[in-house]
C-alpha cells in the first residue's frame, strides 16, 4: 500500500511539473473541476469498499472480531485512495486538454458557413464597436454552445446581406477576445470613413455593422482561421505593438498568454489619437492587473486635456519608442495602419531584429482610385491573356489595364467571392483548370494544390481557365 501511495504521489508531482513546463497552469475553474473529480472518485471508491466489505462480512460471518473492526479502516483507505486516483486522473486529463489548447489546435470546426446571433453590441471607442456572437443553434446536441478554440490572432470571415448589394458582402474580422473554452466570439469593428482625399462611399460592411446590426441579428461566419498567430508555448518575450483598430488581435494574444503562459514577459504598446479613440483601455489594464509580466504603454498622438495621466507618451508609436521599452530579444507582433506597419517593420529590421521574429497583419489594402497598369501586365511578355470563367461559360480578355482577377470577373458580370484582397483570408480561393497565374503579393492563406488565390494573382500564361 505504501509503495502504491508513493507511486501515486510521484505521479502527482510529475503531473504538476509537466503542467508547469507546458505553461498550461491550472485556472481556478479547472482546480474546482479537479476537486470535484477527486471528491466523486473518493465517494465511489469509499462506498464500493464499504459495500463489498459488508457483503463479504455478511456472507462469511468471521468469528474473529478484528475483521469487523478492520472494515471502517478499509472504507477510509478506499475513500483516500479514491480521492488520490481522482486527482491523478483529473490532473492528467486537464494537462492533456490544456496542452492541446496551448498548442493552438482547433476542435470541432464547422464546415462552410454557420449562423451566429449577435447577443451584445458594445461601443468600445468613438469609432470601434464590439459584436458578441453565439451560434444560432448548436450543430450537434453535444455542442451545448461551446465553440471551437482558436489561436490568438485568428479571424472570422463573415457574410452580410446588405440591401442594394447584388451579392452577399464578405469581410474578415479578427477575434478580439480570448478564452480557452469559448462559448462566444467577439469581433470589434471600426467604422471605416471615406478617405479624406477621395469622393467615394464610406466603408460598406463596417458602416452597415455599426448602423444596422443589433442584438438579435443573424450573421453567417466561417470557422476561425489565419496565420498571424501567437505560439503561446514559446518562452520568448513578446512585443504586441499596434495602433488604431490593430489592437483587436493584440487583446486576444495578451489574454491568451496571460491565461496559458503567464511567466512570459509581454510589452503591450498601443497608439491612439487620444482617449476618445482608445478602445479596450480598461480591459487591457484589468488583464495587466492580474499579470505582473504584462507591461503597458499607451502613446497618444493628439491627447486632450481630459487624457492627462491616462497615457504614457505623446506622439506616434515608433521603432525608437519600442526599442526604448523592449531592450532584450523578443518576438514582435505588429498590427495597424499602413504607415505604422511600414515604419515599424523597416525600423525593427534596421535595428537588427531578424525577420523570423517580426510578425505582422495588415487589415486593409489601400484601394486605388485609378488602376495601376504596371502591376497588371501579363507576365509572359504579352499584351493580353484569355481568361475563361468555366462555370459561367464566359471568356474575356485581360489587358494591362485590368486591376485584379475579382475586379475583372465583376466587370464581366460575375460575382466571385473575395474579402481581404491581400491573399490573407482565403475567401477567393478558386480551382485553376488550365494555365498558370503569378502572385503579385505573397499570399499567407492556405492554398490547396490546383487552386489559386485570385485576389493577389494575375495571368502568367496566355490562357487561364478558372473554375468560376
Ligand atoms: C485579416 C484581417 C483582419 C481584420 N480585422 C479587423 C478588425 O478586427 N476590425 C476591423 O474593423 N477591421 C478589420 N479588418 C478590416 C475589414 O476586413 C474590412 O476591410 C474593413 O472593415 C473595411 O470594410 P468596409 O466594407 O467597411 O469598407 P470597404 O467598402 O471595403 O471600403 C474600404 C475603404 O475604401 C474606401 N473606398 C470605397 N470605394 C473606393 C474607391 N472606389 N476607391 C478608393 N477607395 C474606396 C472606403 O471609403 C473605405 O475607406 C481586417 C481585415 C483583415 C484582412
Amino acid at each position: 500500500m505504501a509503495t502504491r501511495l508513493k507511486k501515486i504521489r510521484n505521479s502527482l508531482v510529475r503531473n504538476a511539473t509537466a503542467v508547469k513546463a507546458t505553461g498550461a497552469e491550472l485556472t481556478p475553474a479547472s482546480a474546482v473541476a479537479l476537486g470535484l473529480m477527486s471528491a466523486t472518485a473518493a465517494l465511489i471508491v469509499g462506498l464500493s469498499v464499504t459495500l463489498t466489505a459488508t457483503v463479504v462480512l455478511g456472507l462469511i460471518k468471521p468469528k474473529d472480531e478484528s475483521f469487523y473492526k478492520a472494515a471502517p479502516y478499509a472504507s477510509l483507505a478506499g475513500t483516500g485512495a479514491g480521492a488520490l486516483l481522482g486527482l491523478v486522473y483529473g490532473s492528467q486529463a486537464s494537462r492533456k486538454k490544456r496542452s492541446h489548447q496551448a498548442s493552438g489546435e482547433q476542435t470541432k470546426a464547422w464546415p462552410g458557413w454557420r449562423d451566429f446571433v449577435v447577443t451584445r453590441k458594445v461601443k468600445e471607442s468613438e469609432e470601434i464597436t464590439s459584436f458578441y456572437l453565439q451560434p444560432k443553434e448548436p450543430k450537434e446536441p453535444k455542442d451545448k454552445g461551446e465553440l471551437p478554440t482558436f489561436q490568438p490572432g485568428q479571424f472570422l470571415i463573415i457574410q452580410l446581406e446588405i440591401p442594394g448589394e447584388a451579392k452577399p458582402i464578405v469581410r474578415t474580422y479578427s477575434l478580439s477576445d480570448y478564452s480557452d473554452r469559448p462559448d462566444t466570439y467577439r469581433l470589434s469593428i471600426k467604422r471605416e470613413p471615406s478617405p479624406a482625399d477621395l469622393d467615394v462611399p464610406a466603408g460598406l460592411a463596417s458602416n452597415f455593422m455599426h448602423d444596422h446590426i443589433q442584438a438579435g441579428s443573424v450573421i453567417p461566419a466561417k470557422p476561425p482561421s489565419g496565420k498571424f498567430t501567437l505560439d503561446v508555448r514559446s518562452p520568448l518575450p513578446i512585443g504586441l505593438i499596434s495602433n488604431g483598430v490593430g489592437i483587436t488581435p493584440m487583446i486576444s494574444m495578451a489574454k491568451a498568454a496571460t491565461q496559458l503562459n503567464p511567466d512570459r514577459p509581454i510589452w503591450f504598446v498601443h497608439g491612439a489619437k487620444n482617449g476618445q479613440f482608445h478602445a479596450f483601455r480598461d480591459e487591457i489594464m484589468a488583464v495587466a492587473a492580474q499579470n505582473p509580466n504584462l507591461k503597458l504603454h499607451f502613446a497618444y498622438s493628439r491627447p486632450q486635456a481630459e487624457d492627462s495621466g491616462r497615457y504614457h507618451s505623446t506622439g506616434h508609436v515608433t521603432t525608437e519608442l519600442v526599442r526604448s521599452l523592449i531592450s532584450y530579444e523578443a518576438e514582435y507582433f505588429l498590427c495597424g495602419s499602413s504607415p505604422f506597419l511600414t515604419s515599424l517593420r523597416e525600423g525593427l529590421k534596421n535595428a537588427g531584429v531578424p525577420d523570423s521574429r517580426i510578425f505582422f497583419e495588415s487589415f486593409m489594402k489601400t484601394r486605388k482610385a485609378t488602376p495601376n497598369s504596371s502591376s497588371s501586365e501579363v507576365s509572359n511578355g504579352q499584351e493580353s491573356a484569355e481568361i475563361v470563367f468555366n462555370r459561367a461559360g464566359k471568356t474575356a480578355t485581360w489587358t494591362a489595364d485590368s486591376t485584379s482577377l475579382p475586379d475583372f470577373a465583376e466587370a464581366n458580370d460575375l460575382s466571385p467571392p473575395y474579402s481581404c484582397r491581400q491573399g490573407i483570408c482565403g475567401t477567393c480561393l478558386c480551382k485553376i483548370i488550365e494555365g498558370e497565374v503569378e502572385y503579385v503579393e505573397t499570399p499567407t492563406a492556405e492554398i490547396e494544390v490546383g487552386s489559386v488565390l485570385t485576389c493577389v494573382s494575375k495571368p502568367k500564361t496566355a490562357k487561364v481557365v478558372l473554375d468560376l
